[in-house]
């Protein structure tokens, strides 16, 4: 179909707004526009997190010399023939996404079409066509986009760190390989094949291509077939379980959906399956008709919304817990709390806490315990008298009574451990008798490559191995060594990456150093949950008697309320 500018009644009716937000929405729509072009195989390189360069070329229709330039037009597309918004089939149809990315950068654009003599080139500068010329081309498209909002300095602000800016053009980049398994993805940043699958159209070897080979195997094949709807899903055995929500992709109609909602879905499938703080790996593929989605109501498309959500909650939900169930173990048990005796209290395979527990415990203290007395930096000592919800040690100190939050509190005491620990010296590591094989993901890889020497300064000891390049998966590691601080008999493997996953928390410490040592010490902490003993409890509170800003975990949230002496006789009537 001939590219065209949308007649102005059509332009109207569709959801505008900033499409271009950072590097990884250029990449989302540049990799949709070669996929509606029914490309094969999809390159997709940055460099500098995207700041500097992001190229996607694509063997797919291409596009014809005389339209290139028309390409760049505001609502000119190829794709919306009757003006019908809502039998779009497309990923794109508003023809909104090379004009916005060519005003914020400089755009050049090499096409060839099948059958073409010879390809064209455009370049933009700021919006502006500069030149279109005939060039050679290899069949397809290749778009590269330079400077990203260079010209306008307030927007590059709200942009983090290259690395992380190019974790997330990796997430987006997986996520489509996921999607699109008989298409074959590859992602370089700054030079290093990051990632490629083979686009044999397996979806657990797609899986493989960006996961790793070892959650591709541990995956459930879910299916299920209705008169109006299909379900295709690859879910994850508990035991692969990750530490944050970023590994649940659902796709509607091909389309990569951000619906908390259905992501939830598959969550609630897990349930009882999976301890706190712990999530699920799925990725769930739901065709539906397209009158029961409406794909133009955000301005990236990053959400739909849908006819009947309670049902393709159900839809989703059911057949996952259905397989779920035909292999559930039993609930996970805990193992006993801290084994190794006083004064180091040894850390948990596990994280917690919510931050809904947090606002919730907040917002107790604004009410009830509203005047208690500001805390001092040290506390004072405390006895411990039991644990409320097996999540709260409750105290009594000189000045009355205290509550603290058992995670909370163990994890300041590992952070200042760990950060005294790594101090000039030699970093405070338990090596490994034989190294484990990390299989990182793109993201993980990024962070990794972002914080790898404060991860080394903290006793994490890792090399890439492995030939690298085109389809050997994800990216090799050999771990070699841990922080001290974590106990003997957890698995490091896994502990390394929930480490990387707590990175991604948006609280915490800035310092980049001080932010791996709060990962390493939510890692390690006890969790709420588990039972401790008197004994266990005393030695908390030691510790945390010897902490220098003892009231407050490393993310910021409270270890401690407190309920004065004076408080309780006041409420007590006794006074
Ligand atoms: P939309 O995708 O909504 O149509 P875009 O601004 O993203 O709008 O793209 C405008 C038009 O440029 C598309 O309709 C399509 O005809 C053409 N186009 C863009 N990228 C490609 C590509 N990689 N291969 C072929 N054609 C493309
Ligand atoms: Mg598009």
């Amino acid at each position: 179909m001939p590219i065209r500018v949308l007649p102005p009644e059509v332009a109207r009716r569709i959801a505008a707004g900033e499409v271009v937000e950072r590097p990884a929405s250029v990449i989302k729509e540049l990799v949709e526009n070669s996929l509606d072009a029914g490309a094969t195989r999809i390159a997709v390189e940055v460099l500098e997190g995207g700041l500097r360069l992001m190229r996607v070329s694509d063997n797919g229709c291409g596009i014809d010399a005389a339209e290139l330039g028309l390409a760049f037009r505001r609502h000119a597309t190829s794709k919306l023939a009757a003006d019908d918004l809502a039998a779009v089939a497309t990923l794109g149809f508003r023809g909104e996404a090379l004009p916005s990315i060519a005003a914020v950068s400089e755009v050049e654009a090499v096409s060839r079409p099948e059958g073409a003599q010879s390809g064209a080139m455009a370049r933009l500068e700021a919006g502006e066509l500069r030149e279109v010329r005939t060039v050679a081309a290899p069949r397809g498209t290749t778009i590269a986009v330079r400077d990203l909002f260079r010209r306008q300095p307030a927007r590059l602000k709200f942009l983090r760190s290259p690395s992380a800016e190019a974790g997330q053009v990796a997430t987006v980049v997986s996520h489509y390989a996921l999607a699109y398994p008989e298409v074959a993805f590859s992602l370089t940043v700054d030079g290093r094949e990051t990632f490629a699958t083979t686009g044999s159209g397996s979806r657990r070897e797609a899986l493989a291509g960006v996961y790793g080979a070892a959650v591709a195997a541990a995956m459930l094949e879910v299916t299920d077939r209705g008169d109006d709807y299909s379900l295709d899903a690859l879910v994850g055995a508990p035991s692969v379980s990750r530490a944050s929500r970023a590994y649940v992709t659902v796709f509607i109609n091909r389309r990569w959906v951000r619906s908390r909602s259905l992501a939830f879905a598959v969550e609630e499938a897990y349930r009882g399956l999976l301890q706190t703080g712990r999530f699920p790996i799925a990725v769930v593929d739901l065709r539906l008709p397209a009158s029961e989605v409406d794909v133009n109501v955000h301005p990236a498309k990053a959400e739909v919304r849908l006819r009947d959500e309670r049902r393709v909650f159900a839809l989703v939900q059911r057949p996952v817990r259905a397989a779920l169930a035909g292999l559930a173990p039993p609930p996970f048990s805990e193992p006993v709390p801290w084994a190794r005796p006083p004064v180091s209290v040894s850390p948990r395979a596990a994280l917690i806490v919510t931050g809904a527990e947090a606002a919730a415990a907040e917002q107790e203290t604004s009410e009830d315990v509203a005047r208690q007395a500001p805390l001092p930096a040290r506390i004072p000592l405390l006895r411990p008298l039991g644990q409320a919800g097996t999540t709260y040690l409750i105290a009594e100190g000189p000045a009355g009574l205290y509550l603290i939050d058992q995670h909370a509190a163990h994890e300041r005491v590992l952070f200042e451990r760990v950060r005294r620990e790594s101090g000039d010296g030699p970093p405070p590591l338990q090596g490994l008798l034989a190294p484990v094989v990390l299989e990182l993901t793109p993201q993980q890889e990024a962070l990794l490559a972002a914080l790898s020497g404060p991860m080394r300064q903290h006793g994490f000891e890792v090399e890439a191995f492995g030939p690298g390049g085109r389809n050997r998966g994800a990216a090799g590691y050999l771990l070699r060594a841990v922080p001290a601080v974590m106990r003997a008999d957890v698995d490091p493997a896994r502990a390394f990456i929930e480490v990387l996953d707590l990175l991604t928390r948006e609280d915490g410490p800035a310092d980049p150093r001080d932010r791996v040592a709060a990962s390493i010490a939510c890692h390690a902490a006890v969790r709420a949950g588990q039972t401790l003993s008197l004994d266990e409890m005393r030695d908390l509170l030691r510790l945390l008697e010897e902490c220098e800003l003892a009231q407050s975990c490393p993310h910021g949230r409270p270890t401690m309320l407190h309920l004065s002496a004076d408080e309780l006789a006041r409420r007590f009537a006794r006074k």
